[in-house]
């Protein structure tokens, strides 16, 4: 079927996450048929690099043989069973393999199949296990403005960004809202009002959700330095349990395989998703202590039982693939080769950030994000959408990424060497001086 054919099929069917469809059916789409490396290619033959790593998502390539092959094998095998009742290999080396890596401490691994759907069994773990320690006034949870831990109601209830889910306002469960870190220098100060929160309620929260480091789809934020040890510190003090959520940070994303690791902090919750298969298959798991996971057992009637569980939960092609992309971080080396990547993006970032219509250029690790202007200080209007006009330029150009509002997000595969790294950022510098220089004044 050729590509025109194709078009008017999507279009008549098709429901796109995050996009107007309005504007969808007023443009041709691209078809992504094949990934190479860090190349995407559509039906037409035309290469793009991947700059978004497939939305957050890829880390060791596309196409790349030793996760293809560990795929195909599993295929011969075992496509799908189920976690309710069986087991199968892939489950269990893969947790063990996962509890051998997470910060110490972390022992048990619950599967689910994505990011919402891992914050979503932290919080409904956090608080059953309160309430099995008597404690079931612990109702509450206390989340960051700024924050984004996924779609789901749960998920969105711990979120803070209200551009993406103030609609659904009416449908949430009430959180408390400390300020975003990112608002202070100091990680004292960022902190105090989370402290004041704890402590005149503290026996009403049953944990607090954080993004370690950086919030991501919040635009990028930077935490100050020291910020996720101080939380770990007052989730102990107060009794209060400490959800982090790793599903950006996690995987290399932040040159150290989980972010926690940059401050020597174990949570008593961590999830993990979008890397975990390399970028190929969703699966997602809710990492926990002994010590949470031992106030679930009991006598079946006393129904301490984790009532909890998805159709494709610990599915066996996903698991084959998470650990041959563990195999290859293993191998190659990969967390030892980031620091390189890393400083090379920083200093050419640097130089993006002399261009006139560039203000603040946020980063942590291999992920960034380059803030557009008016001229300094003052934003471009919102309608202007000169976020998703520089990423669509950048797109003629040859590569592909998204922006968040106003905000140009780079965030390659780690496995990008550092002229791959190079190209990429050539060419976002030209889409954005091109958009830039087209809309003045
Ligand atoms: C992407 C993301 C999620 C949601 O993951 P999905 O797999 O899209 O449901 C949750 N938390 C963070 C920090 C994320 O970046």
């Amino acid at each position: 079927m050729n590509t025109a054919e194709l078009t008017s099929i999507e279009k008549r069917h098709v429901w796109h996450p995050f996009t107007q469809m309005r504007d969808w059916e007023a443009t041709d789409p691209l078809f992504i048929v094949k990934g190479s490396g860090v190349r995407l290619f559509d039906s037409n033959g035309n290469g793009y690099w991947d700059a978004n790593s497939s939305l957050w998502v890829n880390v060791h390539g596309h196409g790349r043989r030793e996760i293809d092959e560990a795929i195909k094998r599993q295929v011969d095998e075992l496509g799908h069973s189920t976690m309710l009742g069986l087991t199968h290999p892939g489950a269990a080396l893969l947790a063990q393999r996962l509890a051998s890596i997470a910060p110490p401490g972390l022992t048990r691994v619950f599967y689910s199949d994505s990011g919402s759907t891992a914050v979503e069994i932290a919080l409904k773990m956090a608080y059953q296990y309160h309430c099995h320690r008597g404690q079931s006034e612990r109702s509450r949870f206390v989340a960051l403005e700024e924050s984004y831990h996924g779609d789901t109601i749960g998920s969105v209830s711990v979120g803070g960004i209200g551009l993406f889910h103030g609609i659904f306002r009416r449908l949430l469960f009430p959180v408390d809202f400390a300020p975003s870190p990112s608002r202070f220098k100091d990680a004292g100060e960022a902190a105090s009002k989370l402290e004041a929160m704890l402590s005149r309620g503290g026996s009403e929260i049953a944990a607090v959700i954080i993004e370690p480091l950086v919030q991501a789809a919040g635009g990028m934020l930077l935490s100050p330095p020291g910020y996720l040890n101080i939380v770990r510190e007052l989730c102990t003090r107060y009794g209060v349990l400490m959800i982090v959520d790793e599903v950006a940070t996690g995987f290399g994303r932040t040159g150290r395989m989980f972010a926690c690791e940059h401050e020597d902090v174990t949570p008593d919750l961590m999830c993990v998703a979008k890397g975990l298969t390399g970028g190929y298959l969703p699966l997602a798991a809710t990492i926990t202590t002994d010590d949470v996971y031992s106030a679930f057992l009991g006598d079946f009637s006393e129904l301490k039982t984790f009532f909890h569980g998805h159709s494709y939960t610990g599915n066996p092609l996903a698991c084959a693939a998470a650990l041959a992309s563990l195999d290859i971080f293993e191998n190659d080396g990969v967390i030892a080769s980031l620091a390189d990547k890393i400083d090379y993006v920083r200093a050419r970032l640097q130089k993006i950030a002399k261009l006139p219509h560039v203000g603040e250029i946020q980063q942590c690790g291999l992920m960034s994000g380059i803030d557009l202007v008016k001229s300094t200080g003052v934003p471009y209007p919102f309608a202007q959408a000169v976020g998703a006009k520089v990423c669509r330029r950048a797109r003629d150009l040859g590569l592909i990424t998204r922006p968040l509002g106003n905000l140009v997000i780079f965030l390659p595969p780690l496995v990008s060497t550092i002229d791959e790294i190079e190209s990429m950022l050539t060419i976002i510098e030209e889409a954005i001086s091109q958009v830039t220089t087209d809309m003045e004044p």
